[in-house]
């Protein structure tokens, strides 16, 4: 129950008090736990939250990502050792809207409380194929969502560490900024496109939020990463689609295969414009280890490959 881990987080935070009055440091004492480092350890679902939750949680919280960079996240399974871990941490945060849809069985088996950090943007559904009606999931990919994500990310953190509480409304309100700041960069970049290049095709229709935000046209080949994609007749309509519109380039996300959007580039002549991050960051030494990088990375990529075509 949340009010047990509750009353263990309380615990972990009065034991330096008690032992501040007996006059002794408290980092001496807190060996006999889980060894030297007994901060509060949040974990996450996917790189991306870990790193956003990370620049809230500075150096109070230990943040853990489940899946790895890299990782497919959407069909991913945990191992008997993620529980494990799970039911280690003092509080899990997932993204919600039907992303992880591992997630509900996963929470189950574990005894921590977990918070959905989407809660209160404003959803987009998703328009095509099974899933018509169902809420796309990447909020993420618009920074104006993700500052609604660390509002959520300061209120759970204070009530998990009330004490640091100030240092994380802090940490909040300065990556706040940060977020506006790639927003802003965001859209003065690609709504720069001539109108008739600012077609975004891609594998996975993750791209909506941006989209929107930067007023490009998505198209996909599947609307979400799952067992059923790139179907022929997905192929197709891409491929019709690329043609019609005169599209110069197109992407596909560094989670899954690229094999399919090769089929659309051999059938139209459209170039392949690169790969694009949604669902992972990279690994520290790649282009996109934080979230930030991400989304500069991505709309860099775009408008290159795009305005490209011109030259
Ligand atoms: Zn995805």
């Amino acid at each position: 129950m949340p009010s047990t881990r509750r009353a263990r987080a309380v615990l972990r935070f009065a034991l330096p008090l008690t032992l501040i009055a007996g006059a002794v440091s408290g980092c001496t004492a807190s060996a006999q736990g889980s060894g030297a480092d007994d901060r509060p350890v949040v974990l996450t679902t996917f790189t991306v939250l870990a790193d956003v939750a990370q620049n809230v949680a500075g150096e109070h919280l230990r943040v853990e990502s489940i899946t790895k960079a890299g990782a497919e996240i959407h069909g991913y399974e945990p191992t008997p050792r993620d529980i494990a871990r799970a039911s280690e941490a003092d509080l899990i945060l997932d993204n919600g809207l039907n992303l992880e849809s591992w997630f509900e069985q996963f929470v189950q088996s574990v005894d921590v409380p977990h918070v959905v950090v989407s809660e209160g943007v404003e959803v987009l559904d998703i328009t095509g194929d099974a899933y018509a009606g169902k809420p796309n999931p990447h909020a993420w990919m618009s920074p104006v969502n993700v500052q609604m994500y660390v509002d959520n990310m300061v209120d759970a953190f204070s009530d998990l560490d009330p004490e640091h509480a100030d240092a994380f409304e802090a940490n909040g309100a300065a990556y706040k900024a940060e977020l506006q700041e790639v927003q802003d960069e965001l859209v003065a970049g690609l709504s720069a496109l001539p109108e008739n290049e600012r077609a975004l095709v891609t594998c996975e229709g993750a791209f909506s939020y941006l989209a929107r935000d930067a007023g490009l046209t998505e198209r996909y080949i599947w609307p979400v990463n799952a067992e059923q994609q790139a179907t022929p007749q997905q192929i197709t309509s891409a491929i019709e689609f690329v043609r019609a519109d005169d599209v110069p380039a197109v992407f596909c996300e560094s989670t899954v295969s690229d094999k399919p959007m090769q089929q659309v580039v051999e059938a139209t002549g459209a170039a392949f414009g690169g790969t694009l991050y949604v669902d992972s960051l990279s690994e520290a030494d790649g282009p996109v280890p934080t979230y930030l990088d991400l989304i500069r990375y991505d709309s860099t990529t775009i408008i290159d490959a795009l305005t490209g075509g011109d030259a």
